[in-house]
């Protein structure tokens, strides 16, 4: 289910702005916001993402047509939806220079209203998304499990313009002083401009149920990734196995969903997509040169142990470098990096 459009109504006429409301509210299933004069109206537009705009011409104070005009600085791809109580061709013609998307001119039929507006919102919010890019959320038991896993593709995700969001269960604290792990997580994530999720469950002995499951979940519902990586259930660390069987509970409704390999992956890991890094091998390096506690004492943190895996991983998948996936479900394109607009502008050598 589509989540209901976000309108702003900007009307002084209170009957014309409960009917318009109304119609928005009760044929169209929208949220509305309501403002009595352009200035309010300007002040909404810069607080919240709204999906279409909806205002009157003459109202006191700055006109609509001034709002129109500045909305389109603000938020130049907002559709804009102008209305007057006059036929006028000159009214059409200057809201169309201000860039106006639609004129109408009341009365406004409230079927005509519902359907037009709802066509605008839709287009609205699919410009929105897409000039925010995808959502990446990557899972992992501990601090360092994401970065040894995808950080050459998180860093191509980034460097394509989408959000990468971080979710770790634990702190380590087995692995060493969780105070240290958390700081290490901080400037990882700061590096992958990232924002971070450090849950606090108990390391060695998260469970494959709740709470796991409804953390994953209550990240899922308010991140909405497009995209998730997380472990293998080929993995002997069972920590992992129950990450991943967690987040296949939990991501059931994301579109794309796909296992990384750790350094305690068994030989049954098996990948089906392998993604060229090339080019962000240094950026995955410099992820996991922030995991100072772990690099001193684990060998699979070593550089030359890391290039040697991806260079080895990309006999299957071309260019110099490749990190592997297991691919649980794939419907919205695994190392397609950042926006289709952004893709066509800036294409990653080699991404499958
Ligand atoms: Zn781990």
């Amino acid at each position: 289910m589509t989540t209901p459009y976000h309108v702003l109504v900007v009307e002084d006429d209170p009957d014309v702005a409960e009917f318009v409301k109304l119609v928005l509210i009760k044929r169209a299933g929208m949220v509305v916001q309501m403002a009595n004069n352009a200035n309010l109206a300007f002040e909404l537009l810069q607080q919240h993402e709204f999906d279409a705009l909806i205002t009157d011409i003459e109202m006191p104070g700055a006109s609509g047509l001034d709002l129109v005009a500045r909305v389109r600085q603000l938020r130049p791809q907002l559709p804009i939806v102008v209305m007057t109580a006059h036929a006028s061709v000159d009214y059409a013609v200057t809201a169309l220079r201000h860039a106006a998307d639609e004129f109408l001119t009341k009365p406004i039929a409230s079927a005509y209203l519902a359907a037009r507006m709802t066509a605008l919102a839709e287009r609205g919010r699919a410009d929105r998304i897409a000039a925010a890019g995808q959502v990446i959320l990557a899972i992992g038991a501990h601090p360092d499990d994401v970065e040894i896993g995808v950080g050459g593709l998180l860093a191509a995700h980034r460097a394509g313009g989408d959000s990468i969001v971080i979710l770790t269960m634990s702190r380590g604290d087995r692995g060493g002083d969780p105070n240290d792990r958390q700081h290490e997580s901080l400037a990882s994530a700061d590096l992958l401009d990232a924002r971070l999720f450090l849950e606090d469950l108990v390391d060695t002995k998260i469970g494959p149920a709740d709470p796991t499951v409804s953390i994953i979940e209550r990240v899922v519902a308010e991140v909405a990734p497009s995209i998730v990586y997380t472990h293998s259930s080929h993995d002997r660390h069972q920590d992992h196995r129950a990450v991943h069987q967690a987040t296949t509970v939990a991501t059931r409704r994301v579109p794309t969903v796909a296992c990384y390999q750790s350094p305690s992956a068994t030989v049954d890991y098996q990948p089906n997509r392998f993604v060229p890094i090339d080019g962000f091998t240094d950026a995955k390096m410099a992820l996991l040169a922030c995991f100072a506690s772990q690099s001193d004492v684990r060998a699979y943190l070593e550089p030359d142990f890391v290039l040697a895996t991806a260079r080895y991983w990309s006999r299957f998948g071309g260019g110099r470098s490749c990190e592997p996936l297991e691919v649980i479900r794939d419907t919205s394109g695994i190392g397609q990096v950042g926006t289709p607009s952004r893709r066509v502008a800036a294409p990653l050598p080699g991404l499958v």
